[in-house]
Formats: structure tokens, C-alpha cells, sequence
């Protein structure tokens, strides 16, 4: 399903592209924003999480379609069978493993939440939202929008472990992208955003009202000029560099790694995908 909002724009106008995820990596670190969206260098390679992942969210793309009733434990574990990819791990043993992580994350998950209650009024929805006035379109896809009391509640899945704080959560700007574009798509207010963690069944929210959305919007104007404009990005060096893509590339984020020693270098990704 593909959301597009109501406003049009000229053909061939320049927006710049502007997704919570493009978002989130030039807030977290400018340096790799550039290598992977400015300059567009491979990433280090496809590693079994990125696969998992995806079967992850495809076994509960297909879960969620179901009808409330049909939302077993039983029919997850289906689910997954049947959108389990293979491909991107590096043997056999190696896929075994991770399905084995997987099927276990998806149980936990249905033993800690309520899936028969969820009212699913969209699943796996890409959504494009031009704001021709500020040279934007915004983009991206949102897991799944509920309707829960009569206001419709974003729902984004996470496979890492459960490690979002609240405040994180409440200061987030991609978050409020994403409040802003599916307001945008949906024709109404839409201000609850939901995050599931997978592997634990817990669930934390957050909120963008009319206000916050308002004063967030100037705030992702300003951002999003410097992402556009500057010709300078920073390395940003944080616990985030053991897991970067173009590590061999940044002498700081290596120097980084090597000051917190915390592991090697080739570590594997975590699970965790950005927002
Ligand atoms: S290694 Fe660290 S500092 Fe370097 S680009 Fe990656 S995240 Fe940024």
C-alpha cells in the first residue's frame, strides 16, 4: 500500500528527500550520512541481521493482515516460515541460528503483547508527502497504523534489544517526521507513535500534538537546510562507530573503537535497525 498526500507539485520541481532514516543518520552522525547519501558508497557488506530483519517484518506484515481471531502464536510462527529468506547469512548453520533467534523473538513478542487486540487499519504503508514551499518530500514506510480509541497510532517494530529510554523517544525528530507525514496521508491529526521491541513484547509510546508538530517542523526546516547546503560533515564518533559501515574509511571512528575496546572491529551488526 502506498499512501500519497493531496498535494501536488511541479513536475520537475527539485525537492529534497528528506525519510526518518536519512534523518536519524545525519543526526547521529554527519560523517556517515555523507558517505552513504552524498556520496553513495557501498555499504560493508549484507550481514544475517539486515536479513532477519526483513523476514522479521514480513512474517508480521502478513500476521497483522490476518483477521483479529486467526492471531495465534501458531500462525506467527507460520508466518515466519513462510517469509523466512535465506539468502544473507554466510552457511547453512549460520541461518539455522538466526532462525532459531527469530522464531524465539516472534514468540516472545505474542507472549507479550495483545495482537488480537490491534485494529490494523494499514500495513507496510509507503508514504510521500511533498512540502513544495520548504523544497521537501518527505518519504518513507511506516510497520503498521492501528486505530485504537478513534485516533490512529503509528506502529513502528524494533528487533533490537529493549533499550529506548523515554526521553529519547519524546526528543526524537524522526518520530515526529513520521507524525507529520501520516497526518499528512491520513487527512487527520495523527499523534501517537507506538514502538514494539520484538524481542521483549514491550511496548513504549510517545507523542506529537498539532503544537509539537508545529514547533518540530521549524526545527527539521533548520536540519534539513544544513543536510542540503553544508559541505562540511563531522565524524561523530559514539559507541555507534563498532557497527559502522564505512569504518575502515573514518581514522576517527576506528580511534574511537579503539579507545572503548570494547570489541573488535568486525564485530557483527546488531540487530537493531535505525529509525
Ligand atoms: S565510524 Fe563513527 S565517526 Fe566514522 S563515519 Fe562511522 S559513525 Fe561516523
Amino acid at each position: 500500500m502506498t499512501l500519497f498526500n493531496d498535494k501536488l507539485f511541479d513536475e520537475g520541481e527539485q525537492l529534497f528527500e528528506l525519510n526518518p532514516s536519512k534523518l536519524q543518520c545525519y543526526l547521529d552522525c554527519p560523517r556517515q550520512y555523507r558517505f552513504r547519501y552524498v556520496d553513495r558508497r557501498p555499504e560493508r557488506r549484507q550481514f544475517g541481521p539486515t536479513a532477519l530483519g526483513r523476514s522479521v517484518h514480513k512474517a508480521l506484515r502478513d500476521f497483522y493482515a490476518l483477521d483479529p481471531s486467526e492471531r495465534t502464536v501458531d500462525a506467527l510462527v507460520r508466518a515466519l516460515r513462510r517469509s523466512w529468506d535465506r539468502a544473507g547469512y554466510r552457511s547453512v548453520k549460520e541461518a539455522e541460528d538466526a532462525y532459531t533467534r527469530a522464531e524465539d523473538m516472534l514468540r516472545r513478542y505474542h507472549a507479550g503483547t495483545d495482537p488480537k487486540r490491534a485494529r490494523v487499519v494499514a500495513l507496510e504503508s509507503k508514504f510521500s508527502h511533498a512540502r513544495s514551499s520548504e523544497g521537501l518530500l518527505i518519504t518513507g514506510r511506516v510497520d503498521r497504523i492501528d486505530i485504537d480509541e478513534g485516533q490512529y497510532v503509528i506502529v513502528d517494530y524494533k528487533t533490537g534489544r529493549f533499550g529506548e529510554d523515554q526521553h529519547k523517544l519524546d526528543e526524537s525528530l524522526p518520530l515526529t517526521l513520521y507524525a507529520i507525514a501520516v497526518s499528512a496521508m491520513m487527512g487527520r491529526p495523527v499523534s501517537r507513535i507506538a514502538i514494539e521491541h520484538l524481542s521483549s513484547g514491550r511496548r513504549a509510546e510517545t507523542w506529537r500534538d498539532r503544537d509539537r508538530q508545529a514547533s518540530d517542523w521549524r526545527k527539521l526546516n533548520v536540519v534539513s537546510k544544513q543536510m542540503r547546503d553544508t559541505a562540511q560533515f563531522p565524524p561523530k564518533p559514539s559507541s555507534l562507530c563498532r557497527w559502522c559501515d564505512y569504518l575502515v574509511a573514518c581514522p576517527e571512528g576506528r580511534a574511537s573503537v579503539r579507545v572503548q575496546n570494547e570489541a573488535p572491529i568486525d564485530a557483527p551488526l546488531p540487530i537493531e535497525e535505525p529509525l
